[in-house]
């Protein structure tokens, strides 16, 4: 399947996502988790990103769209992806679909997962993310805690709290959101695309996507 996936920080786009991987091999793509990458790599992009990142902003456009004109074109884009983090604005949206028309590819939908503001606060700072860049299992300290504190279940590693986690950087990428991405739900509904879901759960809404796309 080919998607967008649409929503506030915290709507729980990188849970579905990676739930879809798993029903028919398309890949993830989450723009987050390629640029934190860069950043602790300390690669030209990463130094370039971190200062937006932390603050809660926005990486520029042109940076963005470099590195996906590149990622749609490798090979494990061909059964299908999943567009977590991206596009996040108007511009953005207009070059994706430049770049699609190009490669003769159609999106199944742009799922807008819609979830309470006050949902999304506290899911935010209640959540925890391991630091192991291969792994990058995600915890709450409420709902799913690691089984010994501050350690991954999974590898081991430290579980710690993302530098844009803080809450005045959530309170900003929220605001970011609203004014930046928010209008995204308005352009795909004009492009026919749009698929909006009650985001509470993550089951429903894989399960709504999977009605939509026939799987
Ligand atoms: P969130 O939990 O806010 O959805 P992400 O992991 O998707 O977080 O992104 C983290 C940060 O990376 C964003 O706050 C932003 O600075 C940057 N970023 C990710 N995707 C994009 C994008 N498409 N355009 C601009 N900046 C982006
Ligand atoms: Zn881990």
């Amino acid at each position: 399947m080919r998607l967008i996936l649409l929503g506030a920080p915290g709507a729980g786009k990188g849970t579905v996502a990676k739930m879809l991987t798993a029903l028919d091999g398309s890949v993830q793509i989450s723009t987050g988790d390629i640029l934190r990458g860069a950043v602790k790599a300390g690669t030209e992009l990463g130094k370039k990103a971190k200062g937006f990142m932390d603050s809660g902003a926005l990486v520029p456009d042109e940076l963005i769209l470099d590195i996906m004109g590149e990622r749609l074109l490798q090979d494990d884009c061909k059964p299908g992806f999943l567009l977590d983090g991206f596009p996040r604005t108007i511009p953005q949206a207009d070059a994706l679909k430049g770049m699609l028309t190009k490669l003769g590819i159609e999106l199944d939908a742009a799922v807008n997962l819609d979830v309470p503001r006050d949902v999304i606060l506290d899911r935010l700072t209640t959540r925890r993310t391991c630091s192991n860049s291969a792994c990058q299992e995600i915890y709450n300290v409420k709902s799913k805690p690691t089984k010994v504190e501050g350690v991954c279940d999974k590898c081991g590693s430290p579980v710690i709290q993302r530098d844009d986690e803080t809450t005045e950087a959530i309170s900003k990428r929220l605001d970011t959101f609203n004014a930046q991405t928010a209008p995204l739900v308005g352009y795909y509904e004009k492009e026919g695309l749009l698929l909006n879901v009650n985001a509470t759960s993550s089951d429903a809404v894989v399960a709504a996507i999977k009605e939509k796309v026939g799987i």
